[in-house]
Order: structure tokens, then C-alpha cells, then sequence
């Protein structure tokens, strides 16, 4: 997709931290940080939200959350807790139109969410 960042990121057209590569999506450091550990768990498809992810796309949601499993084991998130946030819209904070699982460690996290 042109003119998508994270498109740019997963084809290494932009440089990022890569945390973790599969076959279906990529992990890297966000770039501003809203905690001690804060990862994006991202596609390497892409589609810019869940309402878009065709039906036929059986494995999609399965290999992301595979991803974001291995991930949090790799960097043993799962020992001290991580919450998952994935935003949709404007108003819900999404900035990127590509979706991502925002993972994030390393601190007490509150709720509710703000
Ligand atoms: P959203 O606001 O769409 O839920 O999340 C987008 C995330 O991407 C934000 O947390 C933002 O900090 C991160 N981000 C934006 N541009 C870049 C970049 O160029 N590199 C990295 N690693 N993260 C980015
Ligand atoms: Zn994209």
C-alpha cells in the first residue's frame, strides 16, 4: 500500500527496532514510548482496520495473536502482566491506518484506559 508507514516499515523502506519477525506480521519498538516496554505487534498485510479483514482471511487475526503470544514469551512480558490495546478511529487515538497490537509492559497500568 503507498504512502502507508507501516507498509514502508514492514518492506524496510523505514528503518525500525524489529523485536520479531514471522511469516505474517513484524514486531518493533514503538518510536514514543508510553511505557517501559511498548511494542507494535503489525501485519505484514495490510488492512486498515479489523471491519476490513475479508472473511476468506481465515488465518489473519489467528497469526497475529500467534505473534503477539510469541513475542511476550521471547521477551517474558507474561511474567509481570502487558495489556493489549488496539485503537480503531480518530476518536479511539488510531494515528496509523494499518493495523497494529500495541503491546505494553513494564508498569502498573490503570484503569480505565484514558
Ligand atoms: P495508533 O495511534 O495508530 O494506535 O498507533 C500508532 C503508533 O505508531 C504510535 O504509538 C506511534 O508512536 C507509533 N509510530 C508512529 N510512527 C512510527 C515510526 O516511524 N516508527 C515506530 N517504530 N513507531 C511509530
Ligand atoms: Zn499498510
Amino acid at each position: 500500500m503507498e504512502n502507508c508507514l507501516f507498509c514502508k516499515i514492514v518492506s524496510g523502506a523505514i528503518p525500525a527496532a524489529r523485536v520479531l519477525e514471522t511469516d505474517s506480521a513484524i514486531v518493533i519498538k514503538d518510536i514514543n514510548p508510553q511505557a517501559p516496554v511498548h511494542l507494535l505487534a503489525i501485519p505484514r498485510e495490510h488492512y486498515a482496520g479489523i471491519h476490513e479483514v475479508p472473511l476468506t482471511n481465515k488465518s489473519f487475526f489467528d497469526d497475529l495473536m500467534r505473534t503477539v503470544d510469541e513475542v511476550v514469551k521471547k521477551e517474558n512480558l507474561h511474567s509481570s502482566g502487558y495489556r493489549l490495546v488496539l485503537n480503531y478511529g480518530e476518536k479511539a487515538g488510531q494515528s496509523v491506518d494499518h493495523i497494529h497490537v500495541h503491546i505494553l509492559s513494564g508498569r502498573t497500568m490503570h484503569w480505565p484506559p484514558g
